[in-house]
């Protein structure tokens, strides 16, 4: 299963008024900080056990929790079973992410 796939697994949850509060909540529980780096930017909430694992889980609070874009994304290929983005690669996908946000922002 490709990374696509995978992703419209959690689609169904991560849109929705029902889950803006509950990364809310997870993110004042996490103190709004990565729970691997304690970066403060760009967080993002991930399912500890995948939503297609387990979704059973897909709402509890307690299977959430608060990541930055870098240590999300490298779950997330973890878990579909892609390898690691090399340093490099995974500078160069840091910047485009930026640059995007960026162009969000002026939007
Ligand atoms: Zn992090």
């Amino acid at each position: 299963m490709g990374l696509k796939d995978y992703k419209r697994h959690s689609r169904n949850i991560t849109r929705g008024p029902r889950w803006k509060a509950l990364r809310m909540q997870a993110l004042e529980r996490d103190g709004w900080a990565c729970v691997k780096c304690g970066a403060r930017r760009r967080l993002e909430i991930d399912h500890i056990e995948p939503v297609r694992d387990r979704p059973d889980l897909a709402w509890s609070l307690a299977n959430l929790q608060t990541l930055c874009a870098a240590h999300h994304s490298e779950k997330t290929r973890i878990e579909v079973g892609l390898p690691p983005l090399n340093p490099k690669r995974q500078a160069w996908a840091e910047l485009v992410r930026q640059t995007g946000r960026n162009v969000e922002q002026k939007g």
